[in-house]
């Protein structure tokens, strides 16, 4: 028998309703500025996602492009602009930047008070300090609320997660721990993963390594989240890119069986990062 699958898609949908209603009570009608430096096809499809999202909510999204060998200072500039408009209310960077660039240089121009992806030294030290007011990252904030919606209990639950970046897999484990799951964080130098997921009650995978999660990793029941997006195939005449995840979707879903669950790739983590960013943007709004 088949998993439950999670679906980020259906839970987003779900919500629009009520953010239209809230953003439309905003006045003046809050804005977002949207930063993409060079032109990685996966940067352009991220802020495609949000500026359309946007679009649905009734918020005016900038989308400001800089070339990708647009200087540090020029990026600096255009932040500090966003930052001085009262009309914009959140201030995103795409990332990852161009190698040339700082990134905590650029990421800690942006004004805390903006920064709905939660990602300025200033809200890292709030969610760390686990302060109610820390701006919680988008895809921590998507992933607590999918769980949430699907009613799976984390309270005392063995949490482990896959990856320990900045943007994903450290605030993950810091919400969970926050909302009481044990937390085991693995990465690349982890010695037995199989070990740390296939005694876990969640696994939350973010790191990008398509299929890395197999049979040997998991076992009946589990709950599995997949955030990893990786784009496989060539573009050609007779070859199509597809999205992938770092779950073997498949494989895994016949061993984690009827009384687990796991989200898809895509449809799943992709868009409840994307409603978290436009709840981080409420918040901001207050
Ligand atoms: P990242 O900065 O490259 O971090 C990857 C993490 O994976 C690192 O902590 C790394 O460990 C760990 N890792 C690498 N190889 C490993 C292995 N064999 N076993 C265990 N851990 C390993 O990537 P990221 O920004 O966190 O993104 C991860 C994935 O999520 C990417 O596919 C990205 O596209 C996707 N993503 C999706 C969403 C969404 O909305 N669905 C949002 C953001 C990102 P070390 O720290 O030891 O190097």
């Amino acid at each position: 028998m088949s998993p439950r699958i999670l679906s980020g898609n259906t839970v987003r949908d779900s919500r629009l309703v009520e953010l239209i209603k809230k953003f439309s009570e905003i006045t003046p009608t809050p804005e977002l500025a949207i930063i993409q430096v060079g032109d990685r096809p996966d940067s352009a499809a991220y802020i495609k996602a949000k500026i359309s999202f946007a679009q649905k909510v009734g918020v005016v999204a900038h989308h400001i492009y800089l070339p990708e060998n647009a200087s540090q200072e020029d990026i600096v500039i255009e932040i500090k602009k966003c930052n001085e408009n009262k009309l914009i209310k959140g201030v995103i960077v795409q990332l990852p930047l161009p190698a040339h660039i700082d990134r905590d240089v650029v990421i800690n121009t942006i004004d805390p008070h903006k920064d709905i992806d939660g990602q300025t030294a200033f809200n890292m030290q709030c969610l760390r300090e686990g302060r109610p007011d820390a701006i919680v990252p988008a895809t921590a904030r998507g992933i607590r609320e999918l769980l949430s919606y699907y009613n799976i209990d984390i309270n005392n639950k063995k949490v482990t997660v896959v990856g320990r970046s900045a943007l994903v897999g450290t605030p993950v484990a810091q919400v969970f721990a926050r909302y009481r799951a044990v937390v085991t964080v693995a990465h690349s130098k982890t010695i037995d993963l199989m070990k740390e997921t296939s005694s876990a009650n969640v696994i939350i995978v973010a790191v990008g390594k398509p299929r890395l999660i197999s049979t040997e990793h998991v076992r009946s029941g589990q709950v599995i989240v997949d955030v990893g997006i990786t784009r496989e195939g060539e573009v050609g005449l007779d070859t199509k890119t597809k999205l992938v995840g770092d779950v073997d979707f498949d494989k895994v879903s016949k061993v984690i069986g009827s009384t687990g669950a796991i989200t898809p790739v895509p449809g799943g983590v992709g868009p409840m990062t994307v409603l978290g960013l436009f709840e981080n943007l409420l918040d901001a709004c207050k």
